[in-house]
């Protein structure tokens, strides 16, 4: 019987992926792509001889020991490339210039918490082993969550059960509250500016501690051909700078997309793995809804958007360590958002992405999606803050270190506007549905529209919380759905 035929929509981690499962699974698949580049989000650029890179500063799974490493295996991700793990996760510096190091190393970090607060040793001992048990926590991949039943839920909680108790008890703890439990002033001040939550900051400090949360050296547009590559080599065909206007439906059942350019491509089944909002209101015109999905998008928060500015110095940062955030004197304003503290990407650690003897630098901060939407409207008024912006950040960076300034030779703001323009992603959020209350498992997001046949969705607009492995793994689960519906064996294989 001849194989079907599928079309995604997206080049980016998650439309990779499905298409790498779809070809392991001897369907025949194409990608179309509005970009001339893979990646998506997950992405890097050029600047004056320096590569600014869009998006991993941690990657899950990076190491073995986790379920998700094997995605990255299966999908070539990580083939030739080292990964860099560090042993200083972040520092932050006081005014004083008193600093708190987080180490990945529980034990190592467990010892520099007591020695800067010998009074809180006993909040600092529970504080790592909630840290010890969580890294223990190993997210399944097995199997489509759609396709699980009983029989693999009940081992699943049975096997977790500690880190469950630990996520319902403290997911919904801000660092805010939590560190009322210190004594210490300098931990109460510190802590704050690491995380917002608890429960996320435990879940970090785990990865670390297991190894499974490194970079991989040449950044995320590598990653993303690493996997671009994969799928290629499987036997697929990505359209690049083909832009999708249209899902075609015929009598509820999708049947094709219309390009920008008007031609029309057909194949027995459609998966959208571009934005959600696009994709349900405006490549399907609103037609396939229900009061949910619509609540969805009405009512549920998405992560903030990005200002991410980029710079290239002629210097090293030889002792530095990657990631240290200071702490100001006087906040600044950026994007129309007061800002107490400035956190500093030192990318002393690739040497792949800045000409010998010169560094990038990467800070990051969020943003209102609003105020760059009305700023755009006039391009010189846009123009004059992404400067501004450059102008601020610069200035504090010369004096965290004196001459810095003189130095710059490259420097890149990109914006909310930057993200939605490049990605198309729905008010230019980095990462899709926030994990909230209401949005965490036992929740799901159905990938299939009410009443639309031969379609699926993929990505992050699928999995809240989004993020490098639920988009991947969701396209893996689409796979598995569409193999189960044909009654077909689902496969996957190693590259290497
Ligand atoms: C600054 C930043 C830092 C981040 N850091 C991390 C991190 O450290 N770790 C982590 O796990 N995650 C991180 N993320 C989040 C992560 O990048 C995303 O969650 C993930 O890449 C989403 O993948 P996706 O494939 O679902 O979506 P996308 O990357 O948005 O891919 C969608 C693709 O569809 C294409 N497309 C859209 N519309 C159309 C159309 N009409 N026709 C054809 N193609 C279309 C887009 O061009 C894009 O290529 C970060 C993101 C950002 C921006």
């Amino acid at each position: 019987m001849e194989e079907k035929s599928i079309i995604i929509i997206g080049a980016g981690i998650a439309g990779l992926s499905t298409g790498c499962y779809g070809q392991m699974n001897g369907y025949h698949t194409q990608i179309f792509e509005m970009r001339d580049l893979p990646g998506g989000l997950c992405t890097s650029w050029k600047r004056k001889g320096y590569t600014i890179d869009g998006c991993i500063g941690w990657l899950m799974g990076s190491g073995p020991g986790y379920n998700y490493y094997q995605l990255w295996q299966e999908l070539g991700a990580l083939h030739g490339k080292r990964i860099i793990n560090h042993e200083e996760f972040l520092r932050i510096v006081d005014n004083e210039g008193k600093a708190l190091i987080i180490y990945s190393d529980l034990d190592k970090l467990e010892g520099h918490l007591k020695e800067l607060a010998p009074e809180d040793a006993d909040e600092i001992s529970k504080l790592i082993q909630l840290a010890k048990t969580c890294s223990t926590f190993n997210p399944p991949i097995k199997k489509a969550p759609e396709l699980m039943g009983l029989a693999d839920l009940i081992p699943f909680l049975f096997k977790n059960k500690q880190f469950l108790k630990i996520n319902s008890k403290y997911r919904n703890i801000t660092l805010q509250d939590y560190v009322k439990k210190f004594k210490s002033p300098f931990l109460r001040k510190m802590f704050p500016f690491l995380l917002v939550d608890l429960f996320s900051l435990i879940m970090m400090l785990g990865m670390l501690h297991k190894k499974s949360a490194g970079y991989p050296e040449g950044g995320s547009l590598e990653f993303s051909r690493g996997i671009e590559q994969r799928y290629l080599n499987l036997g697929g065909k990505i359209h690049y700078s083909s832009p999708v206007t249209e899902i075609i439906v015929e009598n509820n059942r999708a049947t094709g997309v219309k390009l920008l350019d008007g031609s029309i491509h057909h194949s027995d089944i459609i998966i959208s793995a571009a934005d959600g909002h696009a994709t349900i209101f405006d490549m399907l015109g609103g037609k396939y809804i229900n009061k949910k999905i619509q609540y969805y998008y009405n009512h549920f928060p998405v992560f903030p958007s990005k200002i991410l500015l980029s710079s290239g110095v002629n210097r090293t940062f030889d002792d530095s360590p990657h990631w240290i955030i200071f702490l100001l004197d006087t906040p600044i304003v950026i994007g129309g958002q007061e800002y107490t503290s400035l956190g500093v990407e030192i990318y002393n650690f690739d040497h792949t992405l800045a000409p010998h003897g010169k560094t990038v630098l990467r800070m990051m901060f969020d943003t209102d999606y609003t105020y760059w939407y009305d700023l755009k409207q006039d391009l010189d008024r846009y123009q004059m803050e992404k400067k501004k912006i450059a102008e601020t950040v610069i200035s504090i960076l010369d004096k965290c270190y004196p001459g810095l300034a003189a130095l710059v030779e490259m420097i890149d703001v990109a914006t909310p506007i930057t993200w939605e323009r490049y990605t198309g992603n729905w008010k230019g959020s980095y990462q899709g549905w926030q994990l909230t209350e209401k949005t965490m498992p036992p929740f799901r997001m159905s990938k299939k529209l009410p009443g639309l046949e031969s379609f699926y969705m993929a990505g992050q607009w699928v999995e809240p919380g989004g993020g490098l492995p639920p988009s991947a793994l969701s396209g893996r689960n689409v796979i598995q759905l569409i193999c189960k519906q044909d009654k077909k064996h689902f496969k996957t294989s190693f590259p290497y």
